[in-house]
C-alpha cells in the first residue's frame, strides 16, 4: 500500500525541483524560482516552489504538491509517481531540457497478443453486423449524419454491436458496449477499440482492455511531408480524410482527456510542414498544440466556419467547402 500522506509530509517541494531542474534562478527562506520546463519558458521565471507545493504563474498555470510535480515532469501516472516518490530509488537525473527536447517519458505499447487478437474478433464480427440487416440503421446515422462514403467506412474498420445503449455483451471474453465500433488500429497493432452509444448521457466507451491512450488514431496514416490536422474525435478525422486527400494527413486524439500524446508518436509530427489543431474543447487543443509546438514549426489552433464540428459543417457546406476550407487554412 502506498502512504500518500506520508510521501506529502516526507517529501520537500523544493528539494525535489530543485534535483530535477538544477539550481534555482532565485531563492530565499519560502520559495525557488525556475524557468518552468512544463512550457518551455524562454524569457521568465515563472514557476515558483514552496516547501509543499509549487506553481507556475506563466503561461501553463500548473500546479501542485510534490506527486504532482513528479507526474508532470516525468510524466507519470498519479500510481507510478507515488511508487518512484515512496521507494527512495528516484529516476535519473534529467539534464536541464532544451526546448526542444520533450520529457522522458516510457514509450506506450498496445495490449498484449492475447486481448489483440479477441479485440480483431470483435470488430470483425461487428464489421459483419454492420453490413447487415441489424446494422441498417447505424449504416444510414455514418452515412447521413456524419457524411461517410462506404469507402470509408470500410477503410477505417467501422462496425456495429446491436442491443440497448445502456447495454454490455460479453464477446471473445472482453466486455463490448453496444452501438458503433471504431477499431484503433496503427504501428500493426490493435490497440483498442471505442464504441458510440446511441444514446445516454456519456456517448463513447470502450472495449475492457484496450490502450486508446497511448495510441492515435490514424496514426499510420499521416504521410511524410505532408501538414497534418489533429481533431479529437474519430468521426471528425474520417471526415477530414474524405475531403482532404493529397493536402493534408489527419490524426486524432479521441478524447480531451489525451491531449498529452505519447511520445511513440512524436517521430510522425516532425516532418509535418504545419499542424493544424482543430478541438472541441478549447483547453485539449491549447495543450495538444503546446506539446506539438515544439515538433512543428506551424502549429495553428483553427475552427470550423460553420458548425459545431468538421462532420456538422461538411453535411451542411459540402465536399468541396471543406477542402477549401483545409487550403486556407493551410495558408
Ligand atoms: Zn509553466
Amino acid at each position: 500500500m502506498i502512504d500518500v500522506t506520508r510521501i506529502k509530509e516526507q517529501i520537500n517541494c523544493r528539494d525535489l525541483v530543485e534535483r530535477d531542474l538544477g539550481k534555482p534562478k532565485y531563492r530565499n527562506n519560502t520559495y525557488s524560482t525556475y524557468k518552468c520546463p512544463l512550457h518551455n519558458e524562454e524569457k521568465g521565471f515563472s514557476l515558483v516552489v514552496y516547501e509543499d507545493h509549487w506553481r507556475c504563474f506563466g503561461k501553463c498555470g500548473r500546479g501542485g504538491d510534490a506527486i504532482a510535480w513528479f507526474q508532470e515532469y516525468h510524466n507519470l501516472s498519479f500510481q507510478e509517481a507515488c511508487e518512484w516518490l515512496s521507494s527512495g530509488d528516484l529516476p535519473q537525473l534529467q539534464q536541464p531540457r532544451h526546448p526542444q527536447q520533450l520529457k522522458a517519458q516510457p514509450l506506450s505499447e498496445p495490449p498484449d497478443a492475447g486481448w489483440q487478437e479477441s479485440a480483431q474478433k470483435v470488430a470483425h464480427q461487428a464489421m459483419d453486423t454492420l453490413w447487415g440487416r441489424e446494422g441498417k440503421r447505424a449504416w444510414r446515422y455514418l452515412e447521413e449524419e456524419r457524411g461517410l462514403t462506404e469507402d470509408t467506412i470500410i477503410r477505417a474498420g467501422l462496425g456495429y454491436v446491436p442491443g440497448d445503449y445502456r447495454e454490455w455483451k460479453t464477446i471473445e471474453g472482453l466486455s463490448v458496449p453496444c452501438g458503433i465500433t471504431i477499431p484503433w488500429l496503427a504501428d500493426g497493432a490493435i490497440w483498442g477499440i471505442k464504441v458510440r452509444r446511441a444514446a445516454g448521457e456519456q456517448r463513447y466507451h470502450q472495449v475492457s482492455g484496450g490502450n486508446i491512450k497511448g495510441c492515435l488514431y490514424l496514426a499510420d496514416d499521416i504521410k511524410p511531408g505532408l501538414p497534418i490536422m489533429l481533431t479529437e474525435g474519430e468521426f471528425d478525422a474520417l471526415i477530414t480524410r474524405q475531403a482532404g486527400v493529397g493536402l493534408i494527413s489527419v490524426a486524432a486524439i479521441g478524447s480531451a482527456a489525451n491531449k498529452r500524446i505519447n511520445s511513440r508518436w512524436f517521430p510522425k509530427f516532425i516532418t509535418a510542414p504545419s499542424i493544424l489543431i482543430r478541438m472541441d474543447d478549447d483547453q485539449a487543443g491549447q495543450g495538444a498544440s503546446e506539446q506539438i509546438s515544439s515538433l512543428s514549426r506551424a502549429v495553428k489552433c483553427i475552427q470550423v466556419p460553420q458548425g459545431k464540428d468538421i462532420n456538422e459543417f461538411y453535411l451542411m457546406a459540402g465536399q468541396a467547402p471543406v477542402g477549401d476550407w483545409i487550403k486556407a487554412s493551410l495558408e
